[in-house]
């Protein structure tokens, strides 16, 4: 009962699905289906991703180098944490390794920006998840113009080149910015201050960046017209509707893996020879 009439990968890719600002976030391109089916599908292509996360373990652990990297972008209350829960709870946690970025901190600062990226990227056979990334670096750092503009330009490149290296290296790379609208931001924040359970996620800060919206739409769009390569492809996730950004994280996670044609190792080991050792153990 897939929904899916053309997929995320192609659907949502920032130069197809157009600009961010022009990007309505209560959409669901590509997918014919409302939040009813969009539980159901979900469930069902968890099935098909913790099968492919598998395989790509197994691979790793075989000597393969290959692993993906899925990097969470988004204003505040756009649903990365949500999509770190319930996409990554899709998967086996053994395979998975989950990093969060914040204001990097005083050892962080007194390295290049990509040195704590370096240091969080997925082994082979793994998957990895950054909730928020390099693209920081280019985002909030150039939004507050906490470094010169000189030196964040130049990251465009630097960014390229890093991924270009990494993909190279048999990392894919899936890069997925939700886009949340103003008032769907609004109304989120204002729930987290009704419930006591919600007040942990709730930023005063996330005020004063909610009042630089439009610097942050021109930052992000910048983003897009200067990384999405095909090494390192963006996606725009309209995010209001939250199962459908899940939906659309996990789809594409899903396209990708399967981009890879996993196959179960083969044995290193003569399999009838085992079988008759095992056969003859005592009970
Ligand atoms: P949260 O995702 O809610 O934990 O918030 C993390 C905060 O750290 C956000 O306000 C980010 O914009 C900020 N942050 C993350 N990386 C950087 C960076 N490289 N430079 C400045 N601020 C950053
Ligand atoms: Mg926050």
């Amino acid at each position: 009962m897939s929904g899916w009439t053309s997929g995320p990968r192609k659907t949502l890719r920032a130069r197809t699905i157009g600009a961010i600002a022009d990007v309505d976030p209560e959409s669901t391109p590509g997918y014919d289906g409302d939040k009813k089916s969009g539980a159901h599908d979900l469930a069902e292509i968890g099935e098909t991703l913790s099968a492919l996360q598998e395989q790509l373990y197994a691979e790793g652990r075989s000597g393969g180098d290959r692993s993906v990297l899925v990097v969470l972008q988004g204003m505040d209350t756009a649903g990365k944490g949500g999509i770190v829960r319930h996409v990554g709870g899709l998967m086996d946690p053994q395979g998975l390794t989950v990093t969060g970025f914040g204001k990097p901190t005083q050892a962080e600062s007194e390295h290049d920006f990509l040195w704590r990226i370096r240091n969080a990227l997925p082994a082979p056979g793994r998957i990895g998840i950054f909730d928020r990334s390099h693209y920081e670096d280019v985002l909030p750092v150039r939004v507050h113009e906490l470094v010169p503009e000189s030196v964040w330009r130049g990251r465009y490149d630097e960014i390229n080149a890093f991924e270009a290296e990494l993909a190279a290296s048999g990392t894919s790379i899936v890069k997925c910015a939700l886009v949340v609208s103003k008032a769907e931001q609004k109304s989120r924040l204002a729930e987290r201050l009704e419930r006591p359970d919600k007040f942990w996620k709730y930023d005063p800060n996330d005020l004063a960046e909610r009042a630089l919206w439009d610097e942050y739409l021109e930052a992000y769009q910048e983003v897009f017209d200067r990384t999405d390569t095909d090494a390192a492809p963006w996606h725009l996730i309209p995010a209001d509707r939250k199962w459908f950004a899940r939906l659309a994280v996990a789809r594409l996670l899903v396209e990708t893996l399967e981009s890879l044609d996993l196959s179960w190792p083969p044995a290193d080991f003569d399999v009838e020879a085992q079988k008759k050792r095992v056969a003859a153990l005592a009970d």
